[in-house]
């Protein structure tokens, strides 16, 4: 298992359209994508930065993961992912090293990548998500 870079920060936005503007405008990045991810009930909008992305996620459903976080934190940082190669192998070694899983199995994410959560209660608080692009 081989963690290789930080693929992207997700941030927990109430506005997108308010929110890309403040990374277009005021921070100068390009917005290359928006994508609904129906099965997080969130909308997705995608900036580079080299090559890291930035994710910004609107909820689409205030009984969504995204909804209930803003409600109870309020926008900001919301998980870290890692690049990884081969997930499902990942997934097996953090069970076995006693890490709880969100996802046992990767699901599909944005930008047509597998990804897969560990809970932040064993990662010091962190949201980490793995993902992995297959077409690589
Ligand atoms: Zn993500």
């Amino acid at each position: 298992m081989k963690l290789t870079h930080i693929e992207h920060i997700g941030i927990a936005v109430s506005n997108l359209e308010e929110s890309i503007k403040f990374y277009e405008d005021v921070l100068g990045f390009q917005c290359y994508a928006i994508e609904e991810v129906k099965d997080q009930k969130v909308k997705t909008a995608f900036f580079k930065v080299g090559q890291t992305k930035i994710e910004l996620l609107e909820s689409t459903d205030s009984e969504g993961p995204i909804g209930k976080f803003i409600e109870k934190r309020g926008e900001g940082v919301h998980h870290i992912a890692f690049a990884v190669k081969g997930i499902e192998d990942a997934l097996s070694k953090m069970e076995e090293k006693g890490v709880r899983l969100i996802d046992k199995a990767p699901r599909a994410g944005a930008e047509g990548l597998d990804i897969a959560f560990l809970h932040p209660k064993s990662t010091g608080g962190v949201l980490i998500e793995f993902c992995e692009n297959k077409n690589e």
